[in-house]
């Protein structure tokens, strides 16, 4: 009893003079996914600061992502963490409550539709994000603060170009429905009036019941039965199409694909290049 007792109190030493020798000096950011790690390279980028995230970069969302021992000590080791919150890290919450004062919520006031936490993927979300980030690093780290407020400032001008690219090329297809794979696009669909008819899973990484397949071709086909027109369906990259392509061949709906951009190879660009490709499938689809 008394030896665990000394092994739980060493260990944040050890970790502590670990963290110097491999980041000294810099401050530590660790973001817990993707999403956000992409903001952090465009805002702290040329500052001196360390970043890392910690669900690896093909994870995904992490609505059902359990915290590893290397998680844990990636966060002892963090000067600084970043979270969407809102819900997207219930299995961090106890953990981070030790760390409040340096931990940023990026999503913090952010007006929720039905508690849904993906406000990255529609780019007003984005800005948002990447602002309140900003806003707070610049507080906590205040000898790097002119880097990220100026760096902040042209990634949000980039967000805005890209925002109003998108709107010249989907304002056409306002109104138009589109079938969802798990429920990432709320945000994203209204910022371009887009009608989300129904939604094919809603836990990612789960395939729907059968009563629930049967029930979403049932939609669909009343759907495109009241339009005249096969809704077209969006699968993401990050998970099994298997039930889209049922659904399809059931009802007679395309199939495509919408990233929700909570994976990728990182890169300052990839968020805007998701989706700039994103808008691309969406006017293929709606035309
Ligand atoms: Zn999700």
């Amino acid at each position: 009893m008394i030896r665990k007792i000394l092994m739980i109190l060493a260990l944040p030493v050890f970790l502590s003079s670990c963290s110097k020798k491999a980041t000294q000096g810099k401050t530590t950011i660790t973001a817990s996914f993707y999403p956000l790690f992409v903001m952090l390279e465009n805002i702290c980028d040329g500052a001196d600061a360390h970043i890392s995230m910690l669900a690896p970069s093909d994870t995904g969302c992490l609505h059902d992502y359990q915290l590893t021992t290397k998680d844990m000590q990636a966060i002892s080791k963090s000067d600084i963490i970043v979270v969407n919150g809102l819900g997207m890290e219930d299995f961090i919450d106890k953990v981070l409550e030790e760390k409040k004062d340096s931990t940023i919520v990026a999503g913090e006031g952010f007006l929720t539709v039905d508690d849904n936490p993906h406000i990255w993927v529609s780019i007003a979300g984005a800005i948002y994000e990447v602002r309140n980030i900003a806003d707070r690093l610049c507080e906590l780290d205040a000898k790097n603060a002119e880097i990220y407020s100026k760096n902040a400032e042209s990634y949000i001008e980039k967000l805005q170009n890209l925002q109003e690219e998108m709107h010249d090329s989907l304002d056409k297809a306002a109104g138009s429905k589109i079938i969802t794979f798990h429920e990432a696009f709320p945000y994203f669909a209204a910022e371009f009036n887009l009608d989300i008819a129904s939604v094919i899973e809603r836990e990612p990484g789960t395939a729907p019941s059968p009563k629930e397949l049967s029930d979403t071709v049932a939609v669909i086909k009343e759907a495109n039965e009241k339009t005249g027109r096969n809704i077209p369906l969006f699968a993401e990259p990050q998970y099994s199409g298997a039930s889209a392509k049922i659904i399809a061949s059931e009802t007679g709906s395309e199939v495509y694909e919408l990233d929700p951009a909570v994976t990728g190879n990182g890169g300052k660009d990839s968020y805007i290049e998701a989706m700039r490709k994103n808008m691309m499938t969406l006017k293929e689809a709606l035309q």
